[in-house]
């Protein structure tokens, strides 16, 4: 157990080779203050004893924690498409790893520290609200039980930053499995490919160490990539999460959900919803993520090609589409509470699904309220919502037919779909009233959020207002990539 002056930091990355990053110390905020601090990431650390003020100096830039080597990666990516060769940490910091008494390495990252040579015309700095949104989502995802990155503290500051309008910079202290992105490869095979063994070792030793059994490591590697790719992908899918900003440098070696900028979760079910305002043709449309996601491991496999052979890659990209339909259809019978045996299943859950979309029906709340279904109900809460009520009968009849055949009680089935549908999602409104009130110096709505987030498939009496459908004003919400 340590505090954090005294957290010891490892530093295995800065040893690959000093053309992958550049060494930068972070800018002080000015006048930096605690927005909010999450014991449960602290507790990934070991840290004990965590102490405001130590939060406030050592992540506003004011002291450097001792034994910390602060640096900026380097990095390329595919933005929307189009190949970027020079990206990079522009506003990030890797402070360094910390190893945990369970042995797991994890990386300490600075979001918002300042300038740094990748910053090109930006200034370096993060804002109050997209560290927020940073930091509530992270650790949403954790909740819902998906692979993400996560956060430990928000630090605000008085220092003004011009974006759509003047806002106050603030930074996101990042903790994660990996900071080694697609991109980092990308960067490698265009401008240093006598790295890429390296760079892969590294991550095989690091991130995958079983596949230093196999005789193809390398080939190992991109599968167990593209598994964890699809697994990511499909969970998001599941629970109606949009990324936004699904470019190749915004995507983890390691499969984990990474870098929160303008995502959304489905409110009404409508596939085709895009969460990122600035996202012209819908590139990043919750529907395309799929797809897009097997763009990316191609982006990333054809950086690896010189230490793969081509028929592998093939091979290894052909998996994607099965390993994640597969566990998409089966989280998805398991949210009906079906236990998919049955060839009929597939269609009970997409005319489920094509219900709602067509009624304007909401995607979380409507499959939570079919965990309170039983199989002697005539009627069924849900049915209120819906307007083509003569469809909806027909297929409720089918379902509560289905779950007869598969259950003789209830109480089971409605308590393992609660498992599966969370009752609380951080929809875009809540963030919203959690950042205005941020804004005005109020902490108070994180506090419920980050409970609530970190169990959103348990009861939450005196928070039932918080699983409430979006208010008119938190319909259409638009959310850019200005951060
Ligand atoms: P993002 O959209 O956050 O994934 O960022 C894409 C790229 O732009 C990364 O290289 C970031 O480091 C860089 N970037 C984003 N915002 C800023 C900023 N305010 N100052 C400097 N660089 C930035
Ligand atoms: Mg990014
Ligand atoms: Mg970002």
């Amino acid at each position: 157990m340590s505090t954090l002056h005294t957290l010891s930091f490892d530093h295995s990355f800065s040893k690959l080779s000093p053309l992958l990053y550049s060494e930068v110390k972070p800018t002080p905020l000015l006048r930096p203050y605690l927005v909010h601090y999450n014991p449960l990431a602290a507790q990934l650390l070991d840290l004990e004893t965590v102490l405001p003020e130590e939060l406030v100096s050592f992540f506003s830039g004011q002291q450097l924690l001792t034994g910390s080597h602060s640096l900026a990666m380097t990095y390329s990516g595919h933005q929307f498409g189009h190949y970027n060769p020079q990206l990079g940490d522009g506003r990030g910091l890797l402070l360094g790893e910390v190893v945990n008494q369970k042995g797991e390495r994890w990386d300490i990252h600075l979001k918002g520290a300042g300038r740094t040579p990748y910053s090109r015309f930006g200034d370096g700095r993060a804002v109050l609200r997209s560290s927020i949104r940073e930091y509530l989502c992270s650790e949403a995802m954790y909740g819902l039980g998906i692979s993400t990155t996560r956060a430990l503290a928000i630090i605000g500051s008085e220092e003004a930053v011009q974006r759509e309008k003047l806002e106050r910079a603030a930074t996101v202290v990042r903790v994660a499995d990996s900071h080694i992105r697609f991109g980092h490869f990308e960067w490698v095979f265009h401008n240093q490919p006598s790295l890429l063994k390296p760079l892969a070792d590294y991550v095989i030793d690091r991130h995958y160490p079983l596949c230093r059994d196999s005789d193809k490591s390398y080939t190992a590697l991109l599968n167990q990539i593209v598994e964890r790719t699809a697994t990511m992908i499909a969970n998001w899918q599941l629970v109606g999460f949009a990324h936004g900003v699904m470019n190749t440098d915004n995507f983890s070696i390691t499969g984990a959900t990474f870098d929160y900028g303008p995502y959304g979760f489905l409110d009404v079910y409508q596939p085709s919803f895009i969460s990122n305002h600035s996202d012209n043709t819908g590139r990043y449309a919750w529907n395309q993520q799929p797809s897009i996601g097997l763009w990316n491991l191609n982006a990333l496999a054809y950086a690896l090609s010189p230490l793969i052979d081509r028929t592998e890659i093939v091979e290894a990209l052909g998996r994607y589409e099965q390993i994640l339909v597969t566990h998409y259809y089966q989280g998805m019978y398991a949210k009906l509470g079906l236990d998919g045996t049955d060839d009929k299943d597939s269609e009970l859950v997409f005319e489920f699904l094509d219900i709602l979309m067509k009624n304007n029906m909401d995607y979380s709340r409507s499959l939570r309220q079919l965990c309170e279904v039983s199989q002697t109900d005539k009627h069924c809460k849900l049915r209120d919502d819906c307007l083509d009520r003569e469809r909806f009968d027909g297929w409720f009849n089918r379902y509560r037919t289905r779950l007869g055949s598969q259950y003789s009680t209830d109480s089971q089935r409605q308590a393992a779909m609660r498992q599966v549908n969370p009752k609380f999602i951080l929809r875009n409104y809540l963030a919203q009233t959690a950042i205005e009130k941020a804004e005005r110096g109020d902490f108070s709505e994180l506090d419920i959020l980050l409970t609530l987030v970190h169990r959103p498939y348990d009861e939450h009496p005196n928070y039932e207002r918080y699983a409430d459908l979006p208010p008119d004003w938190g319909k259409h919400l638009e959310i850019s990539c200005s951060s």
